[in-house]
């Protein structure tokens, strides 16, 4: 049976879609495709997009909904005045974003579970916008009632998880068998993924992470190769070494990414290489700042003239030109 098609009009180029649900993005590197219901991603690079079309939001943005979290990891590094973003303010900024050609919304916190209207405001992103909604969790607050309100909500769920067993334990303060009930759980929900921050106490465990993302059927483990923070210091030559070493050698049966941040010298494949900094993507932290990633000292005020202007104003003040 044929799909439901749908013709995109891109200056003169007219593209005939069998999806409904896709959404066309124009940016340096061509035109990028993408469906949120399935993840399915295309670029269209014999695509020239001329610089006054493209899109004018990030590919990307995170959203710190609140600063409040319940667990006291020694090297957190977000914010600990208490603050929490407005449902409705929340919602304008997704509008704005999805119609200026943004692809998917992350949010996170502290934990972004806390916010007293989580659910709501997942249920309003999926609703009202073509935007892939995720969000990063320590995950213990993924119990059967939370999960049942996120129903339809949801695209993928990225889980934090610094080592295994005792580790864990050690870092978090919290069981690990209780996570592994809960990532299980999580997994009927939506797809989910592994995010590990790499430093001297987790290098060493990342097979058994693997493992782990083996076993509870995750899509992804992400590597975040530890940044330096007033709480902690950057990943140090030995750790990366280890790093370096243990990715020539794997052969994991799930998927491996590694944050931009942390990956010079690793080889690594760049979809979209032409697209960088802002274009690629922001973060709004829980006190309304627009800035260039969750520990970056420049911010600025998203005001009531919503948050492309604001990226403007950002893209000034760090000399952005991308
Ligand atoms: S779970 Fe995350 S936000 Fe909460 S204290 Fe630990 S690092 Fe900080």
């Amino acid at each position: 049976m044929r799909r439901p098609s749908a013709r995109v009009r891109f200056g003169r180029l007219h593209i005939e879609i069998q999806r409904q649900n896709v959404k066309v993005r124009g940016g340096p590197d061509g035109l990028h495709l993408f469906d949120r219901s399935n993840g399915f991603n295309a670029l269209l690079d014999e695509v020239q997009v001329p610089r006054d079309r493209w899109s004018k939001a990030p590919r990307q943005v995170s959203i710190a909904l609140t600063n409040l979290c319940d667990l006291q990891c020694s090297y957190c590094y977000a914010p600990k005045h208490r603050s929490a973003l407005d449902v409705d303010v929340v919602g304008s900024w997704l509008t704005e974003l999805d119609s200026a050609g943004c692809l998917g919304v992350g949010f996170g916190g502290g934990e972004p579970t806390l916010h007293p209207a989580f659910a709501e405001i997942c249920g309003a992103a999926a609703r009202d916008t073509q935007l892939a909604i995720t969000f990063t969790t320590h995950g213990h607050r993924l119990i059967p009632r939370l999960l049942d309100q996120l129903v339809g909500s949801v695209h993928f769920i990225r889980v934090s998880i610094d080592g295994v067993g005792r580790t864990y334990e050690r870092l978090r303060g919290r069981p690990f068998q209780n996570l592994v009930t809960r990532l299980r759980d999580a997994r009927q929900l939506a797809p989910i993924g592994i995010n590990v921050v790499v430093n001297a106490d987790t290098v060493d465990e990342l097979n058994a992470l693997v493992e782990l993302a083996e076993e509870v059927k995750a899509s992804e483990l992400l590597l975040l190769p530890q940044q330096p923070t007033h709480a902690v210091n950057a990943i140090d030559a030995p750790v990366k070494r280890k790093l370096t070493s243990w990715l020539s050698a794997a052969k994991p049966g799930v998927r491996l990414a590694i944050s931009e941040a942390g990956a010079q010298g690793i080889p690594t494949c760049d979809p979209l290489p032409k697209e960088k900094g802002l274009r690629s993507y922001v973060h709004i932290d829980a006190s309304g700042y627009v800035r260039s990633n969750s520990y970056a000292k420049e911010g600025v005020a998203v005001g009531i003239e919503g948050v492309i202007p604001a990226i403007g104003r950002l893209r000034a003040a760090i000399g952005d030109n991308n």
